[in-house]
């Protein structure tokens, strides 16, 4: 049996009902309603026991009968009040229309018209939704007569439909990173459509935790939601504050009565809502994130159901707030240091451009002071990145500590830091003085667990308009002039010199001017003569790498081998270095000359890099140099770092034969008796006790002490750095074995050394 055929009537039946149309339409007498009373009583009887819309209409579309259905949905209490009307009289124009559109083609085309989905807003403002199907009445000779509906409702079905439609929508508005507000507003008008008659809500905990703020209510009468906003989280905050407080659903079904709301009682006479009933909702942490509210103007309880579309919206305001939680953090982390909390170099950049267009249009001083630790690689190699990270922290605290607030501080990178200094702070003067106190601050005493000691930095500024014509240039020379400041012995500041030679490279351009140095063989060593105290002879040199800039000259290692070790590049230069001392070295040997040790300096960034051993076997391999020629001298740094690696790595080096030195001994950090620990051939006293020899009584007693340390660890002792006849006599009574320094010889080039070293006689005389 197909559906049609199940709807339509039998020929008889219909032959009746359409013979009884007939009468009553001659009669003109519908809305009698004991006339239908009398011919169909059975009939009426039977179809009122049905949920389903049933009804007749004659030709001209008025209802003749129906069932009680009808008459509740409609709202009438008397059938007669129904009878007579078109769907215009009852539903109004617009709605009206459209099913008097559909009654129109049943009676053209005299076919019934089954399961059309009908929609209307009942007379107490609820939706309903229906199927509908209608079949027309012919008579004997064909004619329309009338038409026989019956409308099944399916606004639940509906509904469920729609809440999910809602849901997906409000899902894929949320996957596709579309505004919270926008997305919550949504969400509420589709919880509105859905419950008749309520008006939703949602309000956000503040970032204290302490208030909500409104976030949407599009149905709420004007300026509630303003009042709503910010009102505080508490035992007695009307519904919505209560519900965050308490963590769980709060229904008033009463506002003007109920005690949650004693506080908004005045504020309330003002609107029509009369209950509220809110449904806190969670992150995934827990912590509350808001509450969605709902607003209605009669007194009563949610339904259950209006309680479970609560819930389900309260769990997708959830999934939108913590999606745009994690996007804020993410924006967060985009544009801070997570470290130090300070803006990072992504934000800095819109930052100086906004200052630069308003110090432009208001002629305010402007200027940018950089800021970069010194040593902070050693601290990082000394002491690990936790320590590392720590000091980053206490620069960062100790630069703000400094600020005012109208300056902006940023990290800028590794252990760089940038200031956007504006207003009176930015002149010259001032300027000065603010970098001076910066490194002061900067550089005091450190404590970190066991660890106490100091970072140094050097401090550039550069000002606008003097020094650049654009937040870019700005930038750039502040950089120099720090790097300025870092070449003349780091440790101090520079406000950037525009009158100055460009010799202030930018530091991009210099590390890409050293690689392509490196390919173009730019670099070359010199050899400073070490002298043994007793006899007078040269017993070893140290390499030292110069770099012969095409453009700016000569460059010291101070000039670019922090640089090198930042960026890495010290790893081929050092490779460089090391074969070429060695290859320098037997040439040497091969002429005939006695043979001497070269000392090579080890930067730590080396020493961690895994192929070193097998560039040393190399470089000795390809040279013919025998390992004990060649001595590696290296600093504390990469013993107090990874100090069992390093002792491993040590060892290995022994086995091969090479030397060890520790360099600059007695300024590092290490403690005297670690030495034992570790596989040295000898020590190379700090050229800064050396300097006070002359002098300093402290001084004299470490340069002893150290001395005889190193005698009893059956280590070679060399001082550095001795300038004066006086540091000489003075070693010389401490039995120093090896001195180094300007004393007895500059570092000079290769053939200079090969002359020294074929004199019989030496400057000790
Ligand atoms: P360093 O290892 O302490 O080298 C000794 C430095 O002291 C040299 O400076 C030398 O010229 C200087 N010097 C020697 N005698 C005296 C003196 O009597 N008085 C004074 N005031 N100074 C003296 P230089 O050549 O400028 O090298 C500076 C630093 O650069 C070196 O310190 C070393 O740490 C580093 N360096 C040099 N060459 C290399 C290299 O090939 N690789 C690595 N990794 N570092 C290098
Ligand atoms: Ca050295
Ligand atoms: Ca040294």
């Amino acid at each position: 049996m197909s559906k049609t055929a199940q709807y339509v009537l039998p020929l008889e039946e219909m032959l009746s009902l359409a013979a009884e149309l007939k009468r009553l339409d001659k009669m003109d007498k519908i809305g009698a309603a004991d006339e239908l009373h009398l011919s169909s009583d059975w009939l009426q009887i039977l179809v009122n026991q049905v949920s389903d819309h049933i009804y007749v209409k004659d030709r001209n579309f008025r209802v003749v009968k129906a069932n009680l259905s009808v008459l509740k949905d409609i709202g009438y209490e008397e059938i007669a009040e129904l009878l007579g009307k078109t769907d215009l009289d009852l539903h109004g124009e617009e709605i009206g229309s459209y099913f008097l559109a559909v009654d129109q083609e049943v009676a053209r085309t005299k076919k019934p018209k089954i399961d059309v989905e009908e929609f209307m807003i009942l007379p107490n403002g609820r939706r309903k939704w229906f199927f509908s199907s209608k079949f027309p009445v012919l008579d004997e000779a064909n004619e329309f007569v009338g038409l026989v509906g019956i409308s099944r409702d399916i606004t639940a079905r509906k509904k469920a439909e729609m809440l999910q439609e809602g849901q997906n929508k409000i899902l894929q508005d949320i996957a596709t990173g579309r505004p919270l507000s926008e997305v919550l507003d949504t969400l509420v008008q589709t919880i509105d459509e859905q419950l008749d008659g309520v008006m939703g809500s949602v309000m956000l905990v503040d970032n204290d935790g302490t208030s909500l703020t409104s976030a949407a209510g599009p149905n709420l009468p004007e300026g509630f939601l303003q009042l709503a906003d910010g009102i505080p989280i508490g035992p007695k905050v009307g519904s919505c504050g209560t519900a965050v407080y308490r963590r769980e659903s709060v229904f008033v079904d009463n506002i003007k009565e109920d005690e949650l709301w004693e506080m908004f009682r005045e504020t309330m006479a003002a609107f029509p809502m009369q209950s509220c009933w809110s449904v806190p909702f969670f992150g995934k942490d827990e912590m509350v994130l808001g509450t969605f509210g709902i607003y209605s103007n009669e007194i009563r309880s949610p339904t259950d159901y209006e309680k479970r579309v609560a819930m389900e919206a309260a769990r997708l305001a959830s999934i939108a707030v913590e999606r745009e939680i994690a996007e804020s953090k993410i924006r967060y982390l985009a544009n801070h240091d997570v470290l130090t909390g300070l803006p990072n170099r992504h934000e800095f950049k819109n930052r100086l451009e906004d200052k630069v267009v308003s110090s432009q249009d208001s002629g305010e001083p402007l200027a940018v002071v950089f800021v970069d630790l010194d040593n902070f690689k050693f601290v990082n190699d000394s002491f690990g990145h936790a320590v590392g990270d720590r000091v980053l922290q206490l620069v960062a605290e100790r630069i703000l500590s400094l600020h005012d607030p109208a300056q902006d501080v940023i990290r800028f990178g590794g252990d760089e830091f940038v200031l956007i200094v504006w207003g009176e702070a930015a002149k010259r003067k001032n300027l000065e003085a603010f970098m001076g106190k910066l490194m002061e601050e900067i550089t005091k005493t450190i404590q970190i667990g066991d660890y106490s000691f100091h970072v140094t930095c050097s401090i550039g500024a550069a000002r606008y308009p003097q020094d650049a014509g654009n937040a870019a240039q700005l930038l750039r020379n502040a950089d120099c002039a720090m790097f300025e400041a870092k070449s003349e012995g780091r440790n101090g500041f520079k406000i950037y010199d525009h009158t100055a030679p460009d010799k202030s490279v930018n530091r991009l351009t210099l590390l890409e001017n050293m690689r392509q140095g490196l390919e173009k063989e730019e670099f070359f060593l010199e050899y400073q003569p070490q002298y043994d105290l007793l006899s007078g002879r040269i017993v070893g040199a140290e390499a030292l790498v110069r770099w012969q800039h095409p453009e700016t000259g000569r460059l010291m290692p101070r000039e670019f081998i922090a640089l090198a070790e930042e960026s890495g590049l010290i790893v081929p230069l050092g490779r460089w270095v090391l074969h070429e001392a060695c290859r320098q070295n037997k040439a040497w040997q091969e002429a005939g000359l006695p043979p001497i040790t070269v000392g090579v300096n080890v930067s730590a960034r080396q020493f961690r890099d895994a192929r070193l051993t097998a560039d040393i076997a190399h470089a000795l391999e390809s040279s013919g140099l025998q390992a004990r020629y060649l001595e590696l001298e290296v600093t504390e740094s990469l013993l107090i770092e990874n100090a069992e690696q390093a002792i491993e790595l040590m060892v290995e080096l022994r086995k091969i034969g090479v030397n060890l030195a520790m360099d600059d001994f007695g300024i590092g950090y290490s403690s005297l008796a670690a030495l034992k620990k570790f596989p040295l051939t000898r020590l190379k006293i700090d050229q800064s006790f050396v300097e006070g020899l002359d002098t300093v009584a402290s001084d004299q007693s470490i340069a002893r002490a150290i001395i005889s340390l190193g005698r009893d660890l059956g280590l070679n002792v060399v001082a550095e750095g001795v300038e004066t006849a006086k540091q000489h006599a003075f070693l010389t009574t401490c039995q120093c074995e090896t001195v180094q320094g300007f004393h007895f010889g500059r570092p000079m080039a290769a053939p200079k050394l090969e002359k020294l070293l074929g004199m019989t006689r030496t400057p000790l005389g």
